[in-house]
């Protein structure tokens, strides 16, 4: 069996791990990094356009064989394991969670507040955004209020989508487009946002990490992105999944100065 040295080990090759990585590269360079995915690699860079075309012919996956076909659900598909994660297949709707979705508690009652204020997360929102290079437009709602405009300006409108916002606006509707982190045509309409599972907070007894990821009970070992939110927010959540594990990213290159 091969043995890999490394400074870092990340299991798992998602979206996050892939930004994990990326980032703990930009804060220590020379760092080494292993990624251990058990799934296999379904990238075919050559043919990516062949695959492109046939997406959009024939409504087929651009990834061939990222689906288990026989264990589809009866409107659903079932994933496979591969390097990429669920973002081989995500819509690239980068929408923020918002601040009232971190304070369920203290607003209603409800669950557990996130902990960690809305400035740290507004901040690892706005890098995550920089690192995706999300386009979007300012947004009417006073709950989207941001410190930073989007990387890029907003996807443009379909014609339909033009009408709708003429429409809207009369109607004295506000109208925002999307955020998005890229372009894209999804081959079904299904959508899929797992989250939660190793909570973060601050008691041991209730949650498994705190607000960076790291393990209440080994301090070498961090869980980061989706698995860590204590609650669901209003909307995709990929954007807060990353800012969160950019944040664990400064932390673990932080761990790499105070030892070295
Ligand atoms: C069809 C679809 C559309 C979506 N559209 C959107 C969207 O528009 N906007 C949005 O915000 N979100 C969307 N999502 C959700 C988004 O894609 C995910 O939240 C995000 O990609 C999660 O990334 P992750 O790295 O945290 O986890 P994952 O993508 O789940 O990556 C985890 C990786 O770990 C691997 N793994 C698991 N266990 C092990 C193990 N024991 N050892 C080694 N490897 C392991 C898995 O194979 C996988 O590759 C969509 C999801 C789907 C399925």
């Amino acid at each position: 069996m091969p043995t890999y040295e490394s400074d870092v080990c990340i299991i798992g090759g998602g979206l996050c791990s892939a930004m994990l990585a990326e980032k703990l590269s930009d804060l220590r360079p020379g760092l080494a990094i292993t990624v251990v995915e058990a799934g296999s690699s379904l990238f075919d860079f050559g043919n990516r356009l062949k695959y492109r075309q046939r997406v959009l012919d024939y409504g087929e996956s651009a990834w061939p064989g990222d689906v288990l076909e026989d264990q589809a659900g009866a409107e659903g598909f079932c994933l496979t394991m591969a390097v990429g994660g669920q973002a081989l297949r995500w819509g690239s709707a980068a929408n923020r969670f918002s601040e009232e979705d971190l304070r369920l508690k203290s607003m209603y009652g409800l669950a557990v507040d996130w902990p960690l204020s809305w400035a740290e997360m507004e901040k690892a929102y706005c890098e995550a955004e920089r690192r995706l290079n999300v386009c979007g437009e300012p947004s009417p709602f006073p709950g989207d209020k941001r410190s930073e405009p989007y990387p890029q300006p907003p996807m443009p409108l379909s014609y339909n989508l033009q009408t709708l916002r003429t429409w809207a606006e009369k109607s004295g509707i506000p109208f925002t487009i999307k955020p998005q982190a890229k372009n894209h045509v999804s081959p079904t309409p299904d959508l899929d946002h797992p989250g939660g599972g190793c909570r973060m907070g601050t008691d041991p007894a209730t949650s498994v990490c705190d607000s960076y990821g790291r393990t209440h009970d080994h301090e070498n070992l961090f869980v980061v992105g989706a698995p860590t939110t204590p609650t669901p927010g209003c909307t995709n959540g990929a954007l807060a999944f990353v800012a969160l594990t950019l944040r664990s990213a400064d932390r673990i290159a932080a761990e790499f100065a105070r030892h070295t």
